[in-house]
């Protein structure tokens, strides 16, 4: 039997050939969030590693107990007060946005003696709702976060507006990686995972092509 966990895999072997890509550069983060157990535990039965969560509880109630087998990402806003918690719990933190939680982030990295990677998540659409920095204070947003809080910085996150073509935002967050010498780019979802390896993609974030709809 094919599960969607083979499909999703296949799709993402295949879009990054055809981009001209390496398979293995690409990581499929499951997106766990808001699911049932019994949704998550046959996808890592078989074998998915590396899962996103977008709240410190929640990941920490769906998670504790199974710590070890697993990588995982924090993909949702981080309020500076679980800046702590975050970073004695998660793998990776995607959505470091501002100088606050930079300043925390760095007094948490120190205190618990264990360093996340970080992503600094950009508002390529520039929309008022949602999280990450503008892409025009990106380049000086990262500067800072290395220099002046000795963060470092390992890759860029982006979750482009809805009902927009997605290609725009994920070329826009490519060249601001490029040019600050970022490698890992977190980009593409269920819709649209496949057009972000075209454009460059290290890791797509799939929930419900994967688990089904969220209740
Ligand atoms: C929920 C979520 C996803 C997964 O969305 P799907 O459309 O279900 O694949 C990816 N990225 C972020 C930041 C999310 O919050």
């Amino acid at each position: 039997m094919t599960t969607s966990l083979d499909d999703i895999r296949a799709r993402i072997a295949a879009a990054a050939k055809t981009a001209g890509r390496d398979p293995a550069d690409v990581t499929l983060t499951a997106v766990s969030k808001q699911q049932p157990w019994e949704a998550i535990a046959p996808i890592l039965a078989a074998g998915q590693r590396v899962y996103g969560e977008n709240r410190v509880q929640e990941a920490v109630e769906r998670w504790s107990g199974r710590r070890e087998e697993i990588e995982l990402r924090l993909i949702g806003p981080l309020q500076s007060n679980k800046a702590r918690e975050a970073v004695a719990f998660f793998d990776v933190i995607e959505t470091l946005d501002r100088e606050k939680l930079a300043i925390e982030l760095a007094e948490a990295i120190q205190r618990e003696g264990r360093a996340p990677v970080l992503y600094v998540q950009v508002n390529t659409g520039e929309e008022a709702q949602k999280a990450g920095v503008a892409p025009g204070e990106a380049d000086a947003f990262i500067e800072q976060c290395r220099r002046e809080h000795g963060l470092r910085v390992s890759g860029l996150m982006c979750i482009p507006p809805v009902g927009e073509p997605a290609g725009p935002h994920f070329a826009l967050l490519a060249k601001i990686a490029a040019r600050n010498g970022l490698g890992a780019l977190s980009m593409g979802m269920s819709g649209d995972f496949e057009l972000a390896i075209r454009f460059g993609a290290t890791h797509v974030r799939v929930g419900s092509a994967l688990f089904g709809a969220r209740a």
